[in-house]
């Protein structure tokens, strides 16, 4: 077996990520090839727990002038849509999951029960964290980033279209550069996009490290998971 970096890890897989080149809804293909890769590090022996986000369907500030509780209620649901299609996904190329929500919907998924979800990853399951955190005035990254904490996950995975955090959008600018490290200080100080101030308040005050990159290129999550530097590595080293 190749030496793995990460024995247990969070996934957090963005909205956007799953809808692909559609930019709305799950794009199957794609969930298919996130589904093979997470499967190649199931079988080398890798603990996963994976978040995913909403923005596909439907995020809190979408709603405009409606009540922002409500707005975010309805992001909430949308990131269990998405969880079941990854389950979905997951199951078809055969790898054993379990979903569990912070909002009950017990016809649906499991309840959110920290031992329970342990328990699940020891036994080679997938467990999809669902509906956030619970909470309103959240994002699926401060999820990431308390799940990520309660199973004592020793890294999140953030798969992003960007395979990196820059100093400017590299989207706009042709010298954007690159970090290759950053400190979690330094990203909440200088306002960069790696995720909202919240979950990287977390992450700085639980020592979780994240690691950004790209999901674009087939094999990536692989690569991170061996230890090789493709993106940038965030952490309080
Ligand atoms: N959301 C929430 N509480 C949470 C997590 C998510 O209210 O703990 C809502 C919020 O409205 C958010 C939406 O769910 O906009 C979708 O999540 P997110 O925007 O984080 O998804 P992503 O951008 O990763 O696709």
């Amino acid at each position: 077996m190749e030496s793995v970096k990460y024995k247990r890890i969070m996934l957090k897989l963005s909205g956007e990520a799953l809808a692909g080149e559609k930019g709305y809804g799950v794009d199957f293909e794609v969930a298919k090839r996130i589904a093979e890769e997470i499967k190649e590090i199931i079988d080398m022996g890798v603990e996963i727990g994976a978040v995913v986000g909403g923005g596909n369907i439907w995020r809190g500030r979408d709603g405009g002038e409606m009540d922002r509780v409500t707005a975010d209620h309805m992001g909430m649901l949308a990131t269990c849509i998405n969880a079941l299609a990854l389950q979905d996904s997951l199951e078809a190329v055969g790898v054993h999951t379990r979903v569990q929500t912070a909002i009950e919907m017990r016809q649906v998924a499991e309840p959110y029960i920290r031992r329970k979800a342990i328990r699940h990853l020891e036994k080679g399951r997938v467990v999809i964290f669902a509906a956030g955190t619970g909470n309103p005035y959240f994002s699926t990254d401060t999820a990431a980033s308390l799940r990520a904490a309660e199973i004592e996950a020793e890294a999140i995975l953030l798969a992003k279209k960007v395979d990196g955090v820059y100093d400017k959008d590299p989207n706009k600018f042709t010298d954007a550069k690159k970090f290759v490290n950053l400190s979690h200080l330094e990203v909440i100080k200088q306002g960069l996009q790696v995720m909202d101030s919240t979950a990287s308040s977390l992450c700085m005050d639980n020592n979780i490290p994240i690691i950004v990159f790209g999901l674009d290129k087939p094999g990536n999550i692989k690569k991170v998971v061996l230890g090789e530097n493709i993106g940038t590595t965030v952490s309080n080293q």
